[in-house]
């Protein structure tokens, strides 16, 4: 018999539409990760009331976020005792997994015992077929439907039934698809959307495809499963793996360095995964270096800028700054490559001193680069690079500071690529090395995770703030809140004497994309591309380009970035001396100075690393205040 089409139109919902099509997560047990899951903003949070089965709730609802629907998941439970937990839980929805009967639906309807009126979410299992006539008599004491998969157990089997059996679903009413459904399953989730079957899908209700344990949820995972439901393309600001961050990144290096760089690529990953270096890389940095470094609540200073700050203790490392983290790192990584002889470039002498230190500690040759206007400007950092056994070889060349530096150590590695390691001092450099060194610097975030857990109750802080020379302490900062929306990133460049001045380290604001120490990145340059000086009253900050991931994060707003002068920096570092006895570095104190820019709201979490103490900088203050 030939249909009439015309008559009986598909209405298929499209794609977009049903981009709004519901999630469900079922079977949160713990309070931390129904705090953490609910911050993912789903429609609704499944509790299951049933005591037979792993994912049996018997704790406290904490606060959750508004907009999301409490169900509660209940199978042949006396009515009076469904009434009792949805008023002590304040459930907006029950759903019935049992053998309940249309006339248990139409009680919990009608009476008027409840505190609030509920939705009533009503459960038929299916197995390979279904008789649809079933649901006829629940279409009046209903809202929805769910289908699951028949199993042993109500809920949670992890296997999911064939969807097609939905084509002759003969109701109206709205439903939730349930039963198995994983990541995995996204493409079929999404040939079911536009298919006939779906038309009156609502919602979709996932379980223990999410779970690394019974009734506690993986939520990057269902984080990942969301975005990709509603079709949200989710920026990635890790790099990639072709070593870019969006358009920055790269290996832009001459020919003849190509092995060495090659090596390390290849190699990195693999030996930052095995156990036997993490072993001594967690070990040295609790015995040697004095992690984990404190997250201390700057009570004066909060309360003089109206907002809860938290410093993270970098400067308390041994050598005094975060630096350290990243050249044990990459001492160990030389080791595991076999390397026998270390350089380094180092502009202020911070990152030299560190990477003497470790080699000091390893028993390696040492050879740091550093231009000779540098070596007459830094002599303390000079003079403790030679106590520590290191080379100090002057830069001739051209301005004879940073870049001349770094331009030599490149030459030497090229001229000995076989015993030789590169340690790179920041964020910045050809890949794997601005990843590599993210990665060792990441356990700043890591420890602030669990540190603010613990003094705050929760991971994540409303604003993560860092300063950014290369941009290498703000990358441990930022790392494991990069993909959390709800926390603000701040970053924090050296203005100089002004934006406008001339005399100014603001490469977001005054840069454009180049080539610089073999990376695509934002930088300082004139029209015809040559690299600007740039000027910071801080010898850290005094960089003409940013790290390739922080081109990334402000070329797609990712992060804010704010410029602080000379200045405002100076004053703000004198003021945190006085407010909490802590004498920061100057290239910190720029990033405290923000708070005479920007106003927080009180009960924002304002987190701040701390990345190094001013011990260094002392003649710097001592002439600027005439102290
Ligand atoms: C070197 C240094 C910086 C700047 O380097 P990044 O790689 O941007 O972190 C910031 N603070 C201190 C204390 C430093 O020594």
């Amino acid at each position: 018999m030939k249909r009439d089409t015309k008559h009986t139109p598909q209405q298929v919902l499209s794609p977009l539409e049903k981009s709004k099509l519901k999630i469900k997560v079922c079977g949160m047990k713990y309070q931390d990760n129904i705090e953490s899951v609910a911050a993912l903003q789903p429609d609704y949070l499944g509790f299951i009331f049933y005591k037979e089965t792993p994912r049996h709730f018997d704790t406290k609802i904490p606060e959750i976020p508004e907009g999301i629907k409490k169900v509660g998941v209940f199978v042949n439970e006396d009515v009076s005792t469904v009434i009792e937990k949805i008023n002590e839980f304040k459930l907006d929805a029950v759903q019935l997994h049992g053998e309940e009967a249309p006339y248990y639906c139409s009680i919990l309807r009608s009476t008027n015992l409840l505190s609030k009126p509920i939705e009533i979410i009503k459960v038929f299992s299916i197995k390979d077929e279904f008789n649809f006539e079933v649901l006829e008599a629940f279409e009046n004491v209903c809202d929805y439907f769910l289908f699951d998969t028949k199993g042993k157990l109500p809920g949670g089997n992890g296997y999911r039934f064939d969807w097609s059996v939905l084509n002759d679903y003969p109701s109206t009413k709205p439903f939730f698809l349930s039963g198995g459904i994983g990541i995995d399953q996204i493409d079929d989730i999404k040939n079911f959307i536009v298919s006939k079957a779906s038309k009156y899908c609502y919602a979709i209700d996932v379980n223990s495809k999410f779970e690394t344990e019974p009734g506690l949820k993986n939520k990057s995972i269902l984080r990942e499963f969301i975005n990709k439901l509603h079709n949200k393309k989710t920026m990635n600001y890790n790099v990639d793996d072709k070593g870019y961050y969006g358009e920055f990144g790269g290996a832009f290096i001459p020919e003849m360095l190509h092995p060495n760089v090659e090596e390390l690529r290849q190699n990195y990953l693999k030996v930052m995964a095995e156990p036997d270096f993490q072993k001594e890389f967690d070990k040295l940095l609790k015995d040697y270096v004095g992690r984990p470094s404190p997250l201390y609540y700057a009570k004066r200073l909060s309360k003089k800028y109206n907002t809860k700050i938290y410093l993270k203790r970098e400067d308390l490392n041994h050598t005094g700054a975060h630096k350290i983290n990243n050249t044990i790192g990459q001492i160990l990584m030389a080791q595991r490559l076999g390397k026998t002889r270390i350089i380094a470039e180092t502009g202020a002498g911070q990152h030299g001193v560190a990477t003497a230190t470790v080699c000091a500690l390893m028993g390696m040759e040492c050879i740091v680069y550093m231009g000779e206007i540098d070596i007459a400007r830094q002599a303390p950092n000079v003079a403790r690079m030679k106590m520590l056994g290191a080379k100090v070889v002057p830069a001739l060349s051209g301005s004879r500071t940073l870049k001349d530096a770094t331009n030599e150590a490149i030459r030497d590695w090229i001229n000995n690529p076989v015993d030789t390691h590169y340690i790179i001092g920041s964020a910045i450099g050809p890949h794997p090395y601005p990843d590599m060194v993210t990665r060792f610097q990441a356990v700043i975030s890591e420890e602030i995770k669990w540190q603010l857990k613990e003094q705050e109750g929760r991971e994540n802080p409303d604003y993560v703030v860092a300063c950014i020379g290369g941009g290498s302490n703000a990358a441990g900062t930022y790392y494991h809140y990069l993909h959390e929306p709800d926390v603000g990133i701040i970053a924090v460049e050296a203005a100089g004497l002004g934006i406008d001045s001339g005399e100014s380290a603001a490469t977001s604001v005054l840069g454009k994309a180049g080539i610089i120490h073999g990376c695509k990145t934002l930088l300082m340059q004139t029209k015809d591309g040559q690299i600007t000086e740039p000027y910071s009253i801080s010898a850290g900050l005094d960089y003409p380009g940013v790290g390739p991931m922080h081109a990334h994060l402000s070329k797609t707003g990712r992060a804010e970035f704010l410029s602080i002068t000379d200045s405002d920096a100076m004053e703000a570092g004198l003021e945190l001396s006085k407010l909490e006895g802590i004498i920061p570095a100057i290239e910190t104190s720029h990033a405290f100075a923000i708070f005479k820019h920007k106003t927080f709201k009180p009960d924002d979490v304002v987190v701040m690393s701390l990345s190094g103490r001013g011990d260094k900088d002392l003649q710097n203050y001592i002439d600027y205040f005439k102290i």
